[in-house]
C-alpha cells in the first residue's frame, strides 16, 4: 500500500503546487533561452521579424528560413514531429548518422495507410456503403477523422524563422515594461502556412518587399468563439496577419525594433537546426526506435484486422478477446476480407487462421529497412 503522507506536510504541499507548471506534450526545444512561439489563445500581439537572417542576394535581399520535412505523430495523445530524412545519404555526415537514403518513418507509412484502408472499408461496410462510391457527405466525416486517427503523418516541408513580441496592450501602445518584457522566438510552421500567410500579406504592399524581415506586424488571433472556451487551434484557423504599415504606430515602436535586433542576433538559422526538436537530426538507429514505438498500436491493429478477416464472417463473440478495443464497434465483420483483399491488390495472409497469425514474429509487418 501507498504510504500516507504526514499532514503536517500537507499545507505545504497544497500551497507549493499551486502555480505548478505541467508539460504539456513533448518539449519543441531543446534550449529555453530559444524558445518556440506558440499560438496565443483569443489574443492580438505585435511582432516584429528582425533581420537576423537576411542575407544579400543578386536581385536585392533575401530572409534566409530553415527548412526541413517534417513526419508529425502522435504517442498517445501526444504529438511529437519527427525530420525526414528520406533521400539524405552520401556525405560523411549523413554516413556519421547512418543515414542511407531511407526514411524509417517513411517506411511505415505503408502500413499506417493499411490501417486507414482497414477501419475506411469496415465502418462503410457497417453503414452498407461502399467507400469509393459513397456520397461525400457520408464518407467525408470518416476520411477526415481516420485522417486523424493516423499514427504518423506523411512528411511536410516546414520552415523555421525569428520572431519578437513586443507586449502591446493594443496595436500602438507597448506596455510600460515592454522593453524589458520583449521576447524572441523560433516560429515553426508549414511552409505553405508561412507563404500564404506571410509572404501573400507583402503583395499588398507599396514595392512588395521580397522578405517579412525588418517589418512591424500585428498578428491577430482573436475570434468570435460563439461563446464556447477559445484554443489554439481555432485561434489560429481564424488568424489574421498584418503588415503595420501606419507610420506613427511604426514611429511609436522604433525604439523596441532597434532593441529586438539586438535580442534576436542570436536566432540564427543555425541554431533554428540545434535547439528545435523538430528540426534535429537523429542517429538513424533512434529513429528505427522511435517510430517503433509511434506505430505499435498500429501494427497491432493491423494485425488483429488481418487475423479477423481471415476469419471471414464469424462473429466478434467467437473471436473471445482478439477484437480491436474501440475499433470495431458493430458486426464489422461482413465481408470484410474481401473488401480488403479487393482494394489492396495483393494477398493479405487472409487464408491463414488466427492462430498462424498470433504467432507471427513481432516484426513481422515491418517493411525491410535497407
Ligand atoms: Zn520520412
Amino acid at each position: 500500500m501507498a504510504r500516507k503522507v504526514d499532514m503536517n506536510l500537507l499545507n505545504s504541499l497544497i500551497e507549493g503546487s499551486q502555480n505548478q507548471v505541467v508539460q504539456k506534450g513533448t518539449p519543441l526545444t531543446t534550449d529555453p533561452n530559444f524558445p518556440l512561439f506558440t499560438t496565443p489563445v483569443n489574443e492580438d500581439v505585435v511582432v516584429y521579424i528582425p533581420r537576423t537572417n537576411v542575407v544579400v542576394t543578386e536581385n536585392g535581399e533575401d530572409m534566409r528560413l530553415l527548412t526541413s520535412h517534417i513526419h508529425t505523430a502522435k504517442v498517445g495523445n501526444r504529438t511529437r514531429q519527427l525530420r525526414c530524412i528520406n533521400g539524405l545519404l552520401g556525405n560523411p555526415a549523413f554516413d556519421a548518422l547512418g543515414y542511407d537514403g531511407t526514411c524509417p518513418a517513411c517506411d511505415a507509412m505503408s502500413e499506417v495507410w493499411e490501417l486507414y484502408k482497414m477501419k475506411l472499408e469496415s465502418e462503410a461496410k457497417m453503414l452498407g456503403v461502399d467507400p469509393q462510391t459513397a456520397p461525400d457527405n457520408i464518407i467525408k466525416p470518416i476520411r477526415t477523422r481516420l485522417l486523424e486517427e493516423m499514427a504518423l503523418k506523411d512528411a511536410e516541408e516546414y520552415v523555421t524563422f525569428t520572431v519578437v513580441v513586443i507586449p502591446s496592450s493594443r496595436l500602438g501602445s507597448p506596455t510600460p515594461d515592454a522593453m524589458n518584457a520583449m521576447k524572441v522566438y523560433f516560429v515553426h510552421w508549414r511552409k505553405k502556412r508561412y507563404e500564404e500567410k506571410l509572404l501573400s500579406a507583402l503583395k499588398t504592399l507599396m514595392n512588395a518587399p521580397s522578405h517579412p524581415a525588418g517589418l512591424l506586424w500585428q498578428w491577430q488571433f482573436t475570434y468570435n468563439t460563439g461563446g464556447k472556451q477559445p484554443n489554439a487551434r481555432d485561434s489560429a484557423l481564424n488568424a489574421r496577419y498584418n503588415v503595420i504599415t501606419d507610420s506613427q504606430v511604426i514611429e511609436i515602436y522604433k525604439p523596441f525594433m532597434m532593441k529586438a535586433e539586438e535580442l534576436a542576433k542570436e536566432f540564427t538559422v543555425l541554431k533554428a537546426a540545434e535547439v528545435v526538436v523538430a528540426n534535429q537530426f537523429m542517429y538513424k538507429e533512434d529513429i528505427v526506435q522511435e517510430v517503433d514505438k509511434i506505430m505499435a498500436n498500429t501494427r497491432k491493429l493491423v494485425k488483429d484486422f488481418k487475423a479477423l478477416s481471415s476469419v471471414g464472417g464469424v462473429g466478434q463473440q467467437a473471436l473471445g478477446g482478439f477484437v480491436p478495443q474501440g475499433l470495431l464497434n458493430a458486426n464489422p465483420l461482413m465481408n470484410f476480407g474481401q473488401g480488403v483483399q479487393g482494394q489492396q491488390g495483393q494477398s493479405l495472409g487472409l487464408q491463414q487462421g488466427v492462430q498462424q497469425v498470433q504467432s507471427q514474429p513481432q516484426g513481422f509487418f515491418v517493411p525491410p529497412q535497407n
